[in-house]
């Protein structure tokens, strides 16, 4: 990241996080404690292997969600979003267990819930939400409100856990817990790792086969004259639909019938002899994702690693065809960005996320920024498809204090 961008980064979250300030004093009468922000994520590689014991490799990015915050004499948990207006929400630490809260509020409020499950002191908060993270879009709002509800209450409860790594896996583990347990959704701790375990200008590679420390990847592609483009398709997608969860349950299904303790347990190696072994022609196509998927990984890190960018091609293509076939997690607009992005000459590009709509990602030369940019709006206009949400972006940081 050059200098410019930098500024210009430090520059905007300031000007939000004072608006905030401002959003939080119309709305309850009195000035917020501070205000913290955590980022959202793309995924470069490794989809559906987390709750695998497998291996990703997210990256933050420098659209983040924004909370203003301060402590509350009593157990209550009030909360806004101005993404969600009108929807202020107010619910107890002491019934929170028991769903009391639904919906959206979930997030944050769960985040609390489980802190406090984890023996820490915690009291009521009034909070304001202002996410710059799409909501919906396979970037990962969810667990950017979870983080950044948690930096608040690290800082507002004098909890100490943004202060070092162990701290914060310990703050991943909460924000896992409040949306696996109190927001219903299963899913498996990327999001929550890059929300809080990232830096600028690396990837994150994470191995979910025990309790192992990230391990940070370059990633700087400006010298290069490369850059990520974030295609967001914003077609429906919604990890609450089943599908996830139906993924997740046809991975332990395999895991029975093969004996093994998880699917990261098959060497790629093995993969015919071990398919054989499977009920179904879904069940094989499922775990080859997997299994290749992780293996992939390693190739991107190596990749990466050694500078031989030209390699991610390759790697990425395969992941799309595997997410696409095997998996079965993309869907015609995903397909159509990531075709169109390819086509017109970008370096390397494949959905990420959990798929069923969201958003792609395409690695390509700054230089044809705009002449992929206007190919895949004009394939998005003449396949009648919903204006895809355009942007580039850099490795950003972690979870933090803004003022
Ligand atoms: P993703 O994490 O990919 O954006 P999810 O379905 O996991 O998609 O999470 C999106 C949900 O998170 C929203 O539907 C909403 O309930 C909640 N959420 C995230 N950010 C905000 C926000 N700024 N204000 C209100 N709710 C939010
Ligand atoms: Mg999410």
């Amino acid at each position: 990241m050059n200098a410019n961008n930098a500024d210009h980064a430090e520059d905007s979250r300031r000007v939000i996080a004072t608006s905030l300030v401002d959003t939080f004093r119309a709305a309850y009468g009195a000035d917020p404690s501070g205000v913290w922000s955590a980022p959202g994520r793309v995924n470069l590689i490794g989809e559906h292997t987390d709750y695998n014991h497998g291996l990703c490799l997210p990256v933050a990015i420098p659209r983040r969600t924004f909370v203003a915050a301060r402590r509350r004499a009593d157990r209550q948990i009030r909360i806004a979003s101005i993404q969600v207006p009108g929807e202020e929400r107010t619910v107890s630490l002491d019934t929170i267990a028991q769903g009391s809260a639904g919906g959206w509020a979930a997030y944050s409020a769960g985040v609390l819930w489980a802190l406090e499950q984890a023996g820490h002191a915690i009291g009521g908060l009034d909070v304001v939400v202002d996410g710059r993270v799409p909501l919906g879009s396979g970037l990962s709002s969810s667990a950017a409100l979870e983080c950044a509800t948690a930096a608040a209450a690290v800082d507002l409860f004098e909890l100490r856990g943004l202060d070092d790594e162990s701290g914060r896996r310990r703050l991943v583990a909460a924000c896992i817990r409040a949306e696996n347990e109190i927001a219903g959704a299963p899913t498996g701790g990327m999001d929550q790792s890059a929300a809080l375990l990232s830096a600028p200008d690396t990837a994150l590679l994470l191995d979910f086969d025990g309790d192992h420390p990230p391990h940070r990847v370059p990633f700087e592609l400006t010298a290069r004259g490369l850059e990520v483009l974030v295609m967001n398709t914003r077609a429906a997608h919604a990890l609450g639909d089943g599908q996830y969860g139906n993924r997740r349950q046809e991975c332990e299904t395999a895991v029975r019938e093969l004996g093994v303790p998880s699917l990261r347990a098959i060497a790629p190696v093995d993969l015919d002899t071990t398919l054989a072994r499977l009920s179904s022609d879904v069940l094989r196509r499922r775990v080859r994702h997997v299994v290749t998927e992780i293996a992939r990984v390693v190739d991107a890190v190596a990749a990466l690693e050694s500078g031989e960018l030209d390699r991610l091609t390759g790697i990425f293509d395969a992941s799309h065809a595997s997410m696409r076939d095997d998996y079965e997690i993309s869907c015609a607009e995903l397909d159509l960005a990531v075709d169109t992005a390819r086509a017109t000459g970008a370096l390397a590009a494949r959905m990420t996320g959990g798929g069923f709509g969201g958003s792609a990602i395409a690695v390509i030369e700054t230089a044809r920024r705009e002449e992929i940019r206007s190919a895949v709006e004009r394939a998005f206009e003449a396949a009648r498809f919903r204006e895809p949400e355009l942007f580039t972006i850099t490795a950003d940081g972690p979870a933090a204090r803004e003022l």
